[in-house]
């Protein structure tokens, strides 16, 4: 049998033909893959990625909505390397703690809102998601009220990939195969008013879509309730923004039926929206908040839980009727290294101004987007903070052309992520106006030609 020869070491065709062989990729359509072969990016700096044909690529999504302070920042480097070097793994187990995990958690519980003064680590936002549902466990059944176990979510929210994240999550695609949502997962419309409005003003929908919750919070009766889980902003699923009057109808109906509100903050939060968090930017105060990706810059693998004193005094045996131990934690919980990873990212946000800057730059941002609002292809845009959503019409197939734009996109020199016929933006804070400037250019060019 014939064999051709293997390509060199560290060339793209060798790392793309052991990366088909081996690698089972997350949300990947493998048969593409294997026909294209995996993009390989090699190396970063700043806004700007590097893929290993020597192609520079401006970064419009941050990574993956992690890298808010920009790639190759030597002060996260130069503290992980540090805290490896001095102690690389403690866990926090058992009655211990370790002293870059005591300084992050401090500094979180200053930045989050309200009085969500504890704050729980762990690995991902998928699995903080977890914790936070069998936080919501625990807290009723000690709370005495055992029935109050049903999580409400959204169509089209993305929490993450584990059974639970995913059950939260409200995307059909994701549940078909996997035989989910689990029991006890419910999914209610989202507040999209492009796709679902119909007639009604912005206003007018934002509170019907808030109504839904109420309306299925008593179908479902308040005592079988244990918690609303959305995301501020819906990222994933098409940077879907609520109207004004949305947020503040649901604090105002979770209260009513003393249903916990969960916001999950992990692309929302650190600054994307112009506030530390969007609970913020939106005059809501959750009790429990999941935060990953710009917690660490997307260095060092980090998510968390932030939650209220009530939760914490009900879970933590604080209060009378509490439990005496909390029997849930992972080996990477408060990982020394990411926990200063952490500390250096939030030291670099504000010694940076960079969420003042965000806010600075939105405007201009937002402008440059929306101005390509002429082009034919183009059906919706949406936009606030420092994120963005283009749809374009389909052809053909859902997703079809889609697909092509990000290709285009790439060919041309800028990296976003697109689901569906929407293409997402989400650049680095550190981004400046001559960035915006040529994301507006790229786009302009590639959306013409589509
Ligand atoms: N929630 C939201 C809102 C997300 O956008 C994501 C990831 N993009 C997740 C949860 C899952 O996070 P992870 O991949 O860290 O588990």
């Amino acid at each position: 049998m014939s064999r051709t020869a293997p390509a060199p070491r560290n060339s793209t065709a060798h790392w793309q033909a052991l990366d088909r062989e081996h690698h089972l990729h997350p949300f990947t359509e493998h048969k593409g893959l294997a026909q294209s072969g995996a993009r390989i990016i090699v190396k970063a700096d700043g806004t700007y990625l590097w893929d290993s044909e020597g192609r520079r690529l401006l970064d419009a999504f941050a990574g993956l909505w992690c890298v808010n302070v920009g790639y190759g920042r030597k002060e996260l480097a130069d503290v992980a390397h540090k805290q490896m070097l001095e102690l690389p793994y403690y866990n926090t187990f058992f009655k211990t703690s370790t002293p870059p995990a005591v300084e992050l958690t401090q500094i979180l519980a200053e930045m989050t809102p309200g009085n969500l003064n504890y704050v729980f680590y762990g690995l991902s936002v998928s699995d903080a998601n977890d914790t936070i549902a069998r936080m919501i466990r625990q807290f009723w059944n000690l709370q005495g009220k055992k029935t109050k176990k049903t999580i409400i979510a959204r169509e089209n929210g993305y929490h993450g990939s584990t059974m639970v994240a995913a059950s939260i999550s409200g995307m059909n695609y994701m549940h078909q195969l996997a035989d989910l949502p689990l029991p006890g997962f419910v999914h209610i419309v989202q507040p999209y008013w492009y796709g679902l409005g119909g007639k009604l003003s912005p206003a007018e929908f934002g509170l019907q879509a808030a109504r839904a919750l109420e309306d299925k919070i008593v179908e479902l009766g308040a005592d079988n309730v244990a918690a609303f889980f959305a995301e501020p902003i819906q990222g994933a699923g098409g940077v879907i923004i609520p109207p004004d009057s949305y947020w503040p109808e649901i604090q105002r109906i979770c209260r009513k039926h003393d249903v916990l509100l969960v916001a999950d903050e992990v692309i929302c939060g650190f600054g994307r929206t112009g506030q530390t968090f969007a609970a913020q930017s939106f005059g809501v105060t959750p009790d429990m908040i999941t935060m990953a990706k710009g917690i660490t810059n997307g260095a060092q693998p980090m998510g968390a839980v932030a939650a209220s004193e009530r939760i914490h005094d009900t879970i933590m045996g604080a209060a009378p009727e509490g439990a005496i131990e909390f029997f849930h934690g992972y080996t990477y919980s408060g990982h020394p290294a990411a926990c200063a990873a952490a500390l250096a990212t939030l030291d670099v946000y504000k010694k940076d101004g960079l969420f003042e800057r965000g806010r600075e730059l939105s405007p201009y941002f937002l402008d440059a987007v929306f101005s390509l609002k002429d082009i034919p292809v183009v059906a919706d845009i949406r936009g606030y903070g420092m994120f963005a959503a283009i749809d374009v019409h389909p052809d053909g197939a859902p997703g079809r052309r889609g697909q092509a734009f990000q290709k285009k996109l790439f060919a041309n020199g800028l990296n976003l992520k697109t689901t569906g016929d929407c293409a997402i933006l989400a650049p680095p804070l550190i981004a400046d106006r001559s960035h915006v400037d040529l994301i507006a250019d790229i786009l302009r060019k590639t959306l013409v030609a589509l």
